[in-house]
């Protein structure tokens, strides 16, 4: 399964089992971990349901090209729309069944937007698409062709940002492949069974990432609180020769699995402001990213399901599950015991970076890392509603990971000073959530931040829709302008050969009269404007040539005022 390509020297290896420091990064917090209640029970299936909703667009970036049309019978894997470019991702059926609909529906977004989505009624007969495996031929295959293949299987970065793999990858010769399992946020555990579970689908995964990116080492970050999980990494691990494997566990601090804090704490590197972590040699993915390339790979299988961690004391039975894309939240709440009688509030993702959702209909997407259910006696930075003013305390600059300063980017946020925010570097803001925990006022800061993020993408979306308009309205001009050139030469060529059979002079002969009669008239004028004789000049006449002159003025003055 792992590849030898990649062997390192004794004198790499050794110096890498040395090499063990870890690194901190600033602020972040110790939060209490809630982890118990979710993990204790392996990944659960979940039963089949009438109908699945597919977002069109459940990535950053931009959305895929519908291929299929209401009325048609398609299969489990079936591309319902492809990606459109590099950032962009394709939809795969999750079922076979029929196009039932394809419009605007609720989706799982902050911003509760409505937006494209394709329904597909399920046919219960879970009939697949021919799949063709690559399986161990990888390791023969260029990078360009595997990552065509993992674009084209939909696979976006599961650990919630949903960032089009295949586009992390297109640097090749990256140093340091670093694979999160940290999963620091309270409550989720799906990545922490995944690892327990499937170890060994993680590190093939793992590898074939290793292969297209032509990396040196893999490192495996994993929190030091889950323990069952790196013992299961580190059994096939050890069963590799080639070293390219290491282990890391990591200190327990939130956000420690962001990408630029993980980065910062295992390789004591600094991702540039405004850049990637390609910059420094290193990529970072998530291990339901590894696990699902593997799929793609040794399977033939594209994205279409994901674990999900439903919790919180709101939920009868917390635990994983494994769910099919398109799926309700409100089946799989049911397929864990279903609400509690107190359960209050549902939250995508997690008490610190989640979002509530107000309808639980709305489906699972590939972004769906969590539902957490809370009930009416916790608080938390993802419902507050009701704050106060903000008191200059400063407590969120220490807590900062990304080393900002929040308080100033809430300011101009609520002022919609969207030029100082950029300036205050909003776009390095992680949305961990740090500063609205230990805010004293309530100030429910990231959805400030949120906000003036969604605001800035859109005025920039409008300016580019203006500047498309104003290109168009630019060419039409240009166009006719052309066209009404075009016609007038073609009259006037008319107008010459009518002229020529008729034995009048053409063009060329007119315009030679028309200049000649211009020529005679600027002469004339001229001449006259040589004759008026300026009062300064006065002097260099005689006595009589002025008094002549005089006459004549006074003539041509009094002729002026007969005139009518
Ligand atoms: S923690 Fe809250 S109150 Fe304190 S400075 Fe930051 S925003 Fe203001
Ligand atoms: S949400 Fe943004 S501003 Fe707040 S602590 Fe996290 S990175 Fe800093």
């Amino acid at each position: 399964m792992v590849g030898t390509r990649r062997r390192l020297c004794c004198t790499e290896s050794k110096l890498m089992e040395n090499t063990q420091q870890l690194w901190k990064f600033n602020g972040g917090l110790k939060l209490k971990p809630n982890k118990k209640i979710s993990n204790s029970s392996p990944i659960a299936p979940v039963a089949s349901q009438n109908h699945y909703v597919l977002p069109v667009q459940q990535h950053i970036g931009e959305a895929g090209e519908v291929i299929i049309n209401v009325g048609d019978r398609v299969l489990k894997g079936q591309t319902l729309a492809v990606a459109k470019n590099l950032i962009s991702a394709s939809i795969h059926s999750p079922v076979s069944g029929t196009v039932k609909e394809i419009s605007k529906q609720a989706v799982p977004h902050p911003s509760g937007l409505n937006a494209d989505c394709i329904t597909i009624e399920n046919d219960y007969t879970d009939e697949w698409i021919e799949r063709n495996p690559v399986g161990d031929n990888y390791n023969h295959m260029s990078s360009h062709d595997l990552r065509n293949i993992i674009r084209d299987a939909g696979i976006v970065g599961l650990g919630g940002a949903a960032f089009p793999t295949a586009i992390k990858q297109t640097e090749i010769h990256i140093d340091t492949l670093i694979i999160n399992g940290v999963e620091c946020e309270p409550y989720i555990t799906c990545d922490d069974v995944l690892m327990r579970e499937r170890a060994r689908e993680i590190i093939s995964g793992a590898d074939i990432i290793g292969h297209i990116i032509k990396a040196k080492e893999c490192v495996i970050a994993i929190e030091d609180n889950k323990p069952e999980a790196i013992a299961a990494i580190q059994k096939i691990v050890d069963e590799d020769a080639t070293g390219f494997f290491r282990v890391q566990p990591v200190p327990t601090i939130y956000p420690s699995g962001g990408e630029k804090q993980l980065i910062t704490v295992v390789t004591g590197k600094e991702v540039p402001i405004n850049g990637l972590p390609a910059d420094i040699d290193i990529l970072c993915q998530n291990v339901g990213t590894a696990y699902a390339i593997h799929k793609t790979i040794f399977d033939g299988e594209p994205l279409i399901s994901r674990v999900v961690t439903v919790t919180g004391k709101g939920v009868t039975q917390p635990q994983n599950l494994e769910v099919l894309l398109g799926t309700s939240m409100k089946h799989c709440i049911e397929q864990c015991g279903d609400y509690q009688d107190n359960a209050d509030c549902l939250i995508m993702g997690g008490p610190m970076m989640g979002f509530t959702i107000e309808n639980d209909q709305l489906p699972v997407v590939k972004a769906t890392n969590c539902l957490l259910l809370t009930t009416t006696d916790e608080i938390h930075p993802a419902n507050m509603s009701v704050h106060m003013p903000c008191i200059r305390c400063a407590k969120c600059v220490e807590v900062c990971p990304a080393n900002l300063l929040p308080q100033q980017l809430y300011w101009y946020a609520s002022a919609q000073n969207f030029e100082r925010v950029v300036e205050y570097h909003l776009f390095d803001c992680i949305e961990c959530g740090c500063c609205s925990y230990v805010c004293p006022s309530q100030i429910p800061l990231v959805q400030y931040y949120r906000f003036a993020k969604s605001e800035i993408w859109e005025q920039e979306y409008n300016q580019k829709l203006s500047n498309i308009a104003r290109q168009r309205h630019e060419s039409r001009i240009i166009r006719m302008d052309t066209q009404k050139r075009e016609r007038e030469e073609r009259s006037r060529k008319k107008r010459e050969m009518l002229n020529r059979k008729k034995g009048k002079p053409g063009r060329d002969e007119l315009d030679v009269k028309k200049d000649a009669i211009a020529e005679a008239l600027a002469r004339v004028k001229k001449k006259k404007e040589e004759q008026i004789v300026e009062p300064k000049n006065m002097d260099n006449l005689t006595t009589e040539q002025q008094l002549l002159i005089k006459q004549a003025d006074e003539r041509r003055a009094g002729n002026k005022q007969l005139k009518p």
